[in-house]
């Protein structure tokens, strides 16, 4: 993956249960106020991430979305998979999150998805107990986001898309860089360049961290690849709200 996503609460989440108070539908409402970072780790950057300049519509700060479900089907607070998964959902179903990789490994400190989904557990089970007046849960987040693009990675990648790739894993051709046969395997296998130079793809990501060039023929590599904040255009708005059906 050329983008690495850190995320992290930014303010304990809040919590609001109101009964009765729903015209006979309960739902679930997350509203989410997250604020982005955006760096670039940059050809000839020996690996240090520096901020970017990001195209004006994506510097709304902070950016908050509302996304309202129905509970059609209240036993879903019974079941934590399921109940996890729709907090999931409904936060990657926000426009300004689409794209951004969501998953546990990327979140610091607190996994916000789980601990809404423990109070959703929690109160749901109390209230599917008792009366079962229609009922709406509120739940506020705020959310730090930070996206490091790793430029030498994504060159990396376009090569294998954009070059004609002629030299096999097991060829007894030579990396140009570290003078290995590509058969003798190392850490990984050979990529070909636009001016059809192959080396291994360790050897060239290591290479990308201090140069722009083509080790064997100066090729210049800049430019093949952009971050997508710095080149992608947006129509999101401010404020999204979205009502959606609650998958049970
Ligand atoms: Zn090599
Ligand atoms: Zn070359």
């Amino acid at each position: 993956m050329a983008v690495e996503t850190r995320i992290r609460a930014g303010a304990p989440t809040r919590f609001n249960k109101f009964d009765g108070e729903c015209g006979g539908v309960s739902s679930v409402h997350l509203r989410c106020t997250v604020t982005f970072e955006h760096a670039s780790r940059r050809l000839r950057g020996g690996g240090a991430a520096v901020p970017d300049r990001v195209k004006p519509e994506l510097q709304q700060l902070p950016w908050t979305s509302d996304e309202v479900r129905p509970l059609r089907d209240p036993s879903i607070l019974l079941r934590p998979d399921d109940t996890l998964r729709a907090v999931r959902d409904m936060l990657a179903a926000m426009p300004r999150l689409r794209g951004v990789d969501l998953s546990p490994a990327n979140w610091d400190g607190e996994h916000t998805p789980r601990v809404v989904a423990a109070w959703l557990q929690e109160q749901g089970s109390r209230w599917l107990s008792g009366a079962r007046r229609p009922c709406r849960f509120e739940v506020e987040a705020r959310l730090q986001v930070k996206q490091v693009f790793h430029e030498p990675r994504a060159v990396l990648q376009r090569c294998l898309e954009v070059a004609m790739q002629t030299v096999a894993p097991g060829s007894d051709e030579e990396c140009g860089i570290c003078l290995d046969e590509f058969r003798n395997g190392g850490k990984s296998g050979p990529v070909n360049l636009p001016c059809s130079h192959a080396f291994h793809r360790h050897c060239m990501l290591t290479w990308l961290d201090r140069g722009t060039n083509c080790p064997s023929c100066r090729y210049d590599l800049t430019g093949m690849v952009a971050a997508p904040w710095t080149s992608r255009t947006s129509n999101d708005t401010t404020t999204a709200r979205t009502r959606r059906r609650w998958r049970g």
